[in-house]
């Protein structure tokens, strides 16, 4: 029912019954007039019964907002004295107090003034959060008002003006109290409807409708001759009514605050399973159940990666799942658990290298769980150990740069020395000295081509010839060439136009790349060089008749480490890559399968003034 609809129905109905009780109250005195005490008894108690839930109510749940602290003790104030006004009553026999009109009609118009007064205050304060020390502060002052108002009452009784006179009804004075609490409440009317009208939640519409039947409940104590009027009866129903749904509200607002929480740790919940699921890794936990290890979660894109579902893992021992070296994982499990300490152990699982790190959670010095996390280190792993490999690389190179040097100069010596022979030395002898000399000459060149590509050295533009770069790999590369049973062919239809790079690491991309193509003609081959001219740019085609590159290799040429062979690094064509595009140009490469590869670089070269001015 919406709310709107709520607060028509009922007040309607409260209304055509008032008015049809104002109309004929005789014909609708339904009960005997002297149970009334009966009535009254059992009306109040139904009343003091939700007074009190509205306290406890309040007070469990609320005593840290300002405004529900105060209603919930307001109900508190007015149950208790409500309690003595029903003990007090006309008829009721003796216990705790005589009963006594003036005594209980003095307690129920304070029990009124109170209600009203305080339910005014609460509206026109803000709320705001207190400290649980206000709470305890405002409790025992209450209970102190009601027991000195209760025993002020009980004790003055005599001196106390007159209320209602026997026969006659009720006094002024009561008609007074009586007319000012039902301005009080009718001022209130309007403060809840403002109320509800700016908020329309389950909270703001009861206690509209709380106050509407207040209202009605103070006009029908108006318009009462004695007690025994179906309108006395009347008024205290409305009242016990009128409580019962401030107590409604209070249990959905609380209804609504506890769905509210429990809808935001469900957020909460879903959200961080989102974030786990996305992380690279895996996240898993685990507790001890008897003497086994169950997981209870296991989260993240690794599982997809080592093709695991989440349902071999979670809630299943650690030995139904299948991993190799299980009694040594077992081992860590149980040091995490029982050792109580955090540790990290590898394992290599489909092929991957992973790290595991356990954690356990203690509470109150116990484990309840350890959270384990794995992340997949193989790609790490790869360039540690590629990282290990060329700083050896390194090392050799610089070694054999420093043995080259070594070897020039005694070549030096041998050379200066063989020349000299060669003077005195006989015609059949001189032809062989000629060749020595050659061969010398061969080996200075090696060593001294050797030393430049060995030595690292910073980048260092100068324009140079492309064709005389890649005559000087050549001839390096040529001994290996043959051996292979290789034919590098140099076809060069550039008119030796000049470029600006650094010689040394267009040498190295040479090598690189002609080092590939050997190694994908093991049978041998040819391999063509083909260095063409274009407007400002040189291309340099390099093709071999080898096995041809694969399209899953193909596709992701020039990443880090990818290679297909058993000795190799995986870093040639990225490092390639990179001295190229350093270079301004450009690098691709074509390729068919069992029929040969050529890579395409593409260099700008300077124009020729440039060439002559530099
Ligand atoms: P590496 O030579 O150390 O493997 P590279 O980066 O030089 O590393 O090459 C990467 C991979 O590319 C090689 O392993 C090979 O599979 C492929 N590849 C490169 N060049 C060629 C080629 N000319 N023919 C066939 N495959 C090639
Ligand atoms: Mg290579």
């Amino acid at each position: 029912m919406s709310g709107k609809r709520k607060i028509l129905l009922i007040n309607s109905i409260a209304i055509a019954i008032f008015i049809l009780i104002s109309m004929y109250p005789d014909k609708l005195q339904l009960y005997d007039k002297q149970d009334f005490v009966a009535f009254h008894m059992i009306l109040e108690m139904v009343s003091i019964v939700i007074s009190f839930s509205i306290f406890f109510i309040g007070w469990k749940l609320y005593s840290h907002s300002l405004s529900f602290l105060l209603l919930s003790i307001t109900f508190l104030m007015v149950g208790s004295i409500d309690f003595f006004h029903t003990l007090s009553y006309l008829g009721m026999p003796h216990f705790i107090m005589d009963s006594s009109i003036t005594k209980s009609i003095w307690l129920w118009v304070i029990a009124r003034l109170f209600c009203a007064l305080l339910v005014l205050l609460i509206f026109s304060i803000d709320d705001r959060r207190i400290s649980k020390n206000i709470a305890n502060f405002l409790l025992p002052l209450a209970l102190l008002t009601v027991t000195s108002t209760v025993f002020i009452i009980y004790r003055f009784e005599s001196g106390l003006p007159m209320m209602v006179i026997e026969g006659v009804g009720p006094t002024t004075l009561k008609n007074g109290i009586e007319y000012f609490i039902s301005f009080i409440y009718l001022i209130l009317f309007f403060l809840s409807y403002r109320y509800y009208k700016n908020k329309s939640d389950y909270y703001s519409i009861n206690i509209f409708i709380s106050l509407s039947l207040m209202v009605l409940s103070e006009l029908n104590f108006t318009l009462y001759n004695s007690i025994y009027d179906i309108h006395n009866f009347y008024g205290h129903l409305l009242k016990a009514v009128a409580y019962f749904y401030i107590l409604e509200a209070f249990y959905f607002a609380t209804m609504e605050q506890r769905k509210k929480g429990h809808e935001k740790v469900i957020t909460a919940k879903n959200e961080l399973s989102g974030i786990l699921s996305l992380q690279d890794g895996m996240i898993f936990k685990f507790q001890k159940e008897g003497d086994r290890f169950i997981h209870s979660l296991c989260e993240g894109e690794l599982l997809e990666v080592l093709n695991i579902k989440k349902e071999w893992i979670i809630g299943k021992p650690l030995e139904a799942v299948r991993l190799p070296n299980l009694p040594e994982i077992m081992e860590n499990y149980k040091l995490a658990w029982y050792g109580k300490r955090r540790l990290t152990y590898e394992i290599t699982f489909k092929n991957r290298q992973l790290y595991v790190s356990l954690k356990p959670v203690l509470k109150e010095g116990k484990v309840i769980e350890v959270i384990g996390s794995m992340t997949d280190v193989t790609d790490l792993k790869a360039m540690e150990q590629a990282f290990i490999n060329s700083e050896k690389l390194g090392v050799v190179g610089e070694m054999a740069a420093g043995v080259a040097h070594e070897i020039r100069n005694p070549l030096t010596t041998i050379k200066g020395f063989m020349q000299l022979m060669k003077k005195d030395a006989v015609d059949k002898h001189r032809t062989y000295f000629d060749l020595m000399l050659s061969e010398v000459d061969r080996l200075e060149s090696i060593t001294r081509d050797f030393m430049a590509i060995a030595k690292p050295q910073a980048s260092h533009f100068k324009p140079a010839s492309l064709s005389a770069i890649i005559d000087e790999v050549i001839s390096f590369l040529n001994p290996q060439a043959v051996l292979k049973g290789i034919d590098i062919v140099f076809m060069d239809t550039s008119s030796n136009l000049f470029i600006k790079c650094d010689s040394n690491q267009l040498k190295q991309v040479l090598i690189n790349l002609i080092k590939n193509a050997f190694e994908a003609m093991p049978k041998g081959g040819t391999i063509h060089i083909i260095l063409t001219e274009e407007v400002s740019q040189l291309t340099l085609e390099i093709k071999d008749e080898g096995t041809g590159i694969p399209l899953e290799i193909l596709e992701s040429l020039g990443r880090p480490f990818l290679t297909t062979k058993k000795e190799g690094y995986g870093l040639g064509l990225m490092m390639s890559q990179k001295i190229i595009e350093a270079h301004n140009g450009k690098m691709r490469v074509a390729s068919v399968l069992n029929s040969g590869t050529s890579f395409f670089i593409t260099l700008p070269c300077l124009v020729r003034d440039d060439e002559h001015t530099s």
